[in-house]
């Protein structure tokens, strides 16, 4: 299967070439040429299948062409070593994304991409590489953990100073082997912003094979339509009779667009709401047509502190740029930390499921965003005790902190401190 990139500039390319590169040489993001619809028989069978059993299908239909099915089986089966249940919260459901190693649903794309990448250096020769990642929490851990001890490559997790709990903070910062903690003094947009200067720069590229884990690259993306499978197969079971609508809380965008590629692969979705927080340039563009990016601000829900969110342009393309095909499929919302607040007691207090302050964006816009005879479910991005200070004040209560999480926070932070400039970033990697 090949791949082009959203800005039409740059060559088609294979799997490989787009997982190792990240993003295109036009700058563009790379899509798949083909979306592959699964055959009915796929969709009336699949409320008895296991995940597992639906992941492979999914994983086959986009990288088959490339690996040997066998190969991307195994792959796939070993990224998913944990669940993602459909769990009721009042009178919707949460799709919990937060049982892997990092407690956050990025755990699923970020264990994928290593995988795959793992495979291109072994089996196929190609070089040791320098994965760079700008996080705003969660992206850091995932990535940092999903590629923990790999031969070959060596992450570099690049996170605001000041910015991100200490409980994510120790997620990357603690793990030594061949990851890199580097503190920017800056923003989460200034850590992209340098990202991706560092791989337009010729000097750099010329030098080390540098690619992204951020959900710009195809590997860690579309990994991430294999949950909207599983919850659909789990919503066949719970015996609901309309189609779900479903809601995702959005930063930059890669785990909406799963959702639509899910969609054009058949998936039975009634349509998407996309939760924001502040930011929410996006809800913008659906309100006006006119999309306008700027600088992120800092809320509770600070994974989706994205001002220009990347895969925008893929939305964009998977519509033809039609802005009457995208609000036709896509809602928006957006959540003040007041309403996040609320709606964490509230949900906590009137239904007992404890919300993170992602899922309560997502819960709040499901539920405000429904329609007469609508039924939905909201993705639980995190686990609430990765943003325990901000969850415990409002339920007046103790949050649990899981045992994996727990054994993070034992380890020495060690981390190179940074400033937002791109000559003093590029020096260090030149040295390093
Ligand atoms: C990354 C993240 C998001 C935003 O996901 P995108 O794919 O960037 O839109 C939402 N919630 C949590 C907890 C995250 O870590």
């Amino acid at each position: 299967m090949n791949y082009y990139s959203t800005n039409k500039q740059s060559p088609l390319v294979d799997l490989q070439d787009a997982v190792v590169n990240g993003l295109a040489p036009d700058k563009g993001l790379y899509m798949p040429e083909r979306i592959q619809r699964l055959p009915d028989s796929f969709f009336d069978t699949i409320a008895a299948k296991s995940f597992h059993e639906i992941a492979d299908e999914v994983a086959v239909a986009f990288f088959g062409e490339d690996i040997d099915p066998r190969i991307v089986k195994a792959l796939t089966e070993d990224t998913l070593s944990f669940d993602t249940p459909l769990v009721p919260a009042g009178d919707v459901y949460a799709l919990e994304l937060f049982h892997g190693p990092t407690l956050a649903f990025k755990d699923v794309g970020a264990r994928f991409m290593a995988r795959v990448l793992q495979y291109f250096i072994e089996r196929q020769g190609v070089d040791d590489v320098r994965i760079l990642v700008a996080t705003s929490g969660d992206t850091g851990s995932a990535v940092a953990n999903g590629f923990l001890g790999m031969e070959g490559i060596r992450v570099y997790v690049l996170y605001p100073k000041g910015k991100v709990s200490p409980i994510q903070e120790c997620q990357f910062t603690t793990l030594g082997k061949n990851i890199t903690a580097l503190e920017i003094d800056g923003t989460f947009d200034d850590c992209q912003a340098l990202v991706k200067q560092a791989f337009l720069d010729p000097e750099l590229t010329s030098r080390m094979q540098l690619t992204s884990a951020n959900s710009i690259n195809v590997a860690r993306f579309l990994p991430q339509a294999f949950y909207y499978f599983h919850a659909y197969a789990q919503w066949r079971r719970l015996g609901i009779e309309v189609d779900p609508v479903i809601c995702v809380p959005s930063g930059n965008f890669g785990n909406l667009t799963a959702g639509l590629i899910a969609w054009r692969m058949g998936l039975p979705i009634k349509r998407f709401i996309a939760a924001n927080n502040r930011n929410d340039v996006f809800l913008e563009y659906l309100q006006t047509g006119v999309y306008a990016p700027r600088p992120s601000v800092q809320t509770l829900a600070n994974a989706m502190d994205v001002g220009n969110p990347s895969n925008f342009a893929r939305i964009l393309d998977l519509f033809n740029h039609d802005y009457r095909s995208i609000t036709s499929i896509i809602s928006g919302y957006s959540c003040s930390d007041e309403d996040i607040r609320e709606t964490i007691k509230n949900c906590y207090e009137t239904t007992g499921y404890l919300l993170d302050p992602h899922g309560a964006c997502g819960y709040a816009a499901l539920r405000q965003g429904l329609r007469s005879g609508e039924r939905g479910l909201f993705l639980e991005t995190a686990h609430p005790a990765k943003f325990k200070d901000t969850v415990e004040p409002i339920i007046g209560q103790n949050v649990e902190i899981p045992e994996r999480l727990q054994a993070f926070m034992k380890g020495e932070k060690r981390s190179v401190a940074l400033g937002k400039d791109f000559e003093g970033f590029k020096r260090f990697l030149s040295a390093d």
